[in-house]
């Protein structure tokens, strides 16, 4: 694994939720933070809840994304009336009409539910999302065989300081490259730790 280079180190720091994961030893506490990094591959947008994640923040500037919202929301107040099961079946086979690729096309006011998965009780219990499945194995390599008390945070907060020695540091940066740990999500975690050290 190459160490994190100072272009990743440098970008923004993105909205995301993180865990404190506190360690209990014999002579106290020792934390760090473990941060989720999505990987904007676009699956959680065809997923069926899409479409009930949320009013979208529509200013006046954007008068086209409102006009397609309405027409969105009406067509499935719509389906909805017609026929709930249909209406069932058309959101688990659609995918969002804002996703272009798998990119978001309006990323910036997307609605609150997207900005949130899959810090949800719907999101983390998904299958879809491998950057999910990627943290849940690193969280649980972090805890192994250890006493541990978890704490999941937004980054909107300040982030929670870390406390450990530098040999806990590297431990558990070996454990998470152990298990399988991408270069940006190594570099998120040492953001989200060593700006807190
Ligand atoms: S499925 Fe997961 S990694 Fe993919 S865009 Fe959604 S939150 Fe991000
Ligand atoms: S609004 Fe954007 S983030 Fe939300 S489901 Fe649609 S494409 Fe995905």
């Amino acid at each position: 694994m190459k160490p994190p280079d100072a272009k990743v180190l440098l970008m923004p720091i993105i909205t995301t939720f993180y865990v404190h994961i506190e360690f209990k030893i014999k002579t106290g506490i020792w934390s760090v933070n473990l941060p989720f990094l999505c990987s904007k591959c676009g699956v959680c947008c065809t997923l069926d809840d899409f479409l009930t994640a949320g009013k979208l923040k529509i200013s006046p500037e954007n008068p086209t994304v409102h006009v397609k919202a309405q027409t969105l929301y009406e067509e499935l107040g719509r389906r909805w009336e017609a026929d709930p099961v249909e209406y069932d079946r058309y959101i688990t086979t659609t995918s969002c009409p804002f996703l272009f690729g798998k990119i978001c096309s309006i990323y910036e006011i997307r609605p609150e539910g997207c900005r949130q998965f899959p810090n949800t009780p719907f999101g983390m219990q998904t299958q879809n999302c491998e950057a999910l499945t990627r943290f849940k194995r690193q969280l649980a390599v972090l805890r192994k065989g250890r006493t541990t008390e978890i704490i999941f945070c937004f980054i909107e907060r300040p982030i929670m300081h870390m406390q450990c020695t530098v040999k806990q540091y590297r431990r558990c940066v070996a454990k998470l490259c152990s298990a399988g740990i991408t270069d940006d999500e190594l570099a998120l975690f040492c953001i989200f730790n060593e700006a807190t050290m």
